[in-house]
């Protein structure tokens, strides 16, 4: 069993102040894997006591943004020759198919770490702009300063880094707390952080509970903090944080829609939907696990997700032919099994799945992939994140229909639309009111493009310029010597 027995305390390895142990547990085997020391709040206040003196007093906010670029493309080098034992390591604390982690959880945050070095190689730090009333204006982008970054388990290293490299690369510190249940991706990153040799303070690593986090969002030495879980979480942080007119951006749940096309092809949407929707064991929060299809050709689609659903491969995560593993824990496993008997009580049509266990496993937190069908919108299984891999085929008559149960939902995060019509879809997407869409892709998320959603998804965005840009604080100077302005 592996042993983290310190916390990684700006940029250093340290003994924790108090003796709380984090057990992780495999959701395949149910058996602990690991021991990592847990922070507590005493722990808190040295990290940002950390983070502030390299703020105030630390070279880094200052430094030639060049120099932060490189310091970020050292770290990315670091990272590269240990993506596989990311993607084991994902795999082994929360049971996503290794399949999917090789990419998503391992490959992903460290193209994210060249994306945001590449931006901010092409961002205006400083820029001189005509003032209209003749003098021209030096505008700068500075640090935003210290940021506490809050993380789930689902996809924990991407959302880790989609925070410490724009917030690095703006000059700020950062303090990270990662989820409970997925400590140890968080932990490796802190040996390449202190292998990259960054200026002392600007980073710390702290796994814990969700009161960790309280501590770090009403601590007064922290100016931003940057969420990524729950829209439950959400509220209470955006509200702790509008009492302290701190600011924030929250990343928060989803509820999306593919919405399919009169036109398109069952065979391509079923392939489509199995990644839109089930990705992850449907643990993901741009996950569409409402399928829109059109009535008249209704059976078609039902027949063709159906018999992809039926078939996936479930079981051992770490088997590279696995397509659905084991939830993250029993509490999640109870949860969507609970929402399964909710969907049979409210009258939808179970086509595929159940809330039994899946046959041939005897342990581990699976749960059945399952699919329903006749789901009207306002169901609990329609309007609620679900969060595992339950799909609802909900049926409408005209495209108008489609757009209108699309948006009738207190989310708008993600979705996609699917036909064989591209322009067709794209006047879709437009009319869908969500932070990012896919036409005939799953999704739609590119480093350089700003990813986060609106209504209940959240507040702000991450990645792209728009990413960078939640780190910076802008400052307008007039009667600067031109001279003296950066290029
Ligand atoms: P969660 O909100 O329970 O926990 C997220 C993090 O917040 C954890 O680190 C947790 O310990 C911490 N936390 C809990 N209570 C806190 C508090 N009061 N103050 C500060 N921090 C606290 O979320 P979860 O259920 O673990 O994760 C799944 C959720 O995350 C889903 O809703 C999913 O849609 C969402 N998510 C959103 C995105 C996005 O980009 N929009 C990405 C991934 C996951």
């Amino acid at each position: 069993m592996l042993e983290r027995r310190q916390l990684f305390i700006g940029g250093t390895w340290a003994s924790p102040s108090g003796d709380e142990v984090i057990e992780v547990i495999s959701p395949h085997t149910e058996k602990p894997i690991a021991a990592v020391a847990a922070a507590g709040p005493a722990d808190v206040d040295r990290a940002v006591a950390a983070a502030r003196l390299a703020q105030d007093e630390g070279p880094w906010p200052s430094l030639d943004p060049a120099e932060r670029i490189a310091a970020v493309r050292r770290l990315t080098e670091l990272y590269r020759p240990r993506r596989r034992e990311v993607a084991q390591l994902i795999t082994a604390e929360m049971g996503s198919p290794i399949s999917f982690s090789k990419f998503s959880q391992a490959m992903l945050p460290m193209l994210l770490l060249d994306a945001f070095a590449d931006m901010a190689s092409s961002y205006p730090w400083e820029e001189l702009r005509p003032g209209f009333f003749g003098e021209e204006v030096l505008v700068r982008r500075e640090s935003a300063g210290v940021v506490a970054a809050i993380v789930p388990w689902n996809v924990p290293l991407f959302l880790v880094v989609g925070k410490l490299a724009p917030a690095l690369l703006a000059g700020c510190s950062i303090v990270i707390k990662p989820a409970p249940e997925t400590p140890l991706d968080s932990l490796l990153l802190g040996e390449l952080i202190e292998a990259a040799g960054l200026p002392p303070g600007l980073v710390s690593i702290l796994p814990g509970e969700g009161k960790v986090g309280e501590a770090l969002v009403n601590h007064p030495g922290v100016d931003r903090v940057s969420f990524t879980g729950s829209t439950a979480v959400g509220r209470r942080i955006a509200a702790a944080c509008g009492a302290n007119l701190k600011k924030a951006s929250l990343e928060l749940g989803g509820k999306s829609a593919a919405i399919v096309l009169d036109d398109a092809d069952p065979a391509t949407v079923a392939a489509g939907v199995k990644v839109a929707g089930l990705m992850n064991n449907g643990q993901a929060c741009v996950a569409q696990t409402r399928i829109l299809v059109p009535e008249a050709r209704r059976d078609e689609f039902l027949d063709a997700l159906a018999s992809m659903v039926g078939n996936l491969a479930i079981g051992d995560p770490e088997d590279p032919a696995t397509e659905i593993g084991p939830l993250v824990a029993r509490r999640q496993q109870e949860r969507v099994r609970c929402y399964i008997e909710d969907g049979r009580r409210e009258g939808a049509r179970l086509v595929v799945g159940g809330s039994d266990a899946p046959a041939g496993i005897g342990c581990g937190w699976y749960v059945r992939p399952t699919l329903f069908a006749d789901v009207d919108n306002r169901m609990k299984i329609a309007r609620e994140e679900i969060f595992g891999p339950v799909l609802s085929v909900i049926s409408y008559g005209d495209e108008a229909e489609a757009v209108r149960i699309a948006n009738d939902s207190d989310y708008g995060l993600s979705g996609s639309v699917w036909t064989a019509d591209g322009a067709r879809g794209l006047e879709v997407a437009r009319r869908v009111r969500s932070g990012s869409f896919g036409v005939n892709q799953p999704y739609s998320m590119d480093p350089v493009a700003p990813f986060g959603g609106v209504k209940a998804s959240g507040i702000g965005r991450e990645l792209g310029r728009e990413g960078l840009e939640a780190y910076v604080e802008f400052k307008a100077i007039s009667g600067a010597p031109r001279s003296a302005a950066a290029p």
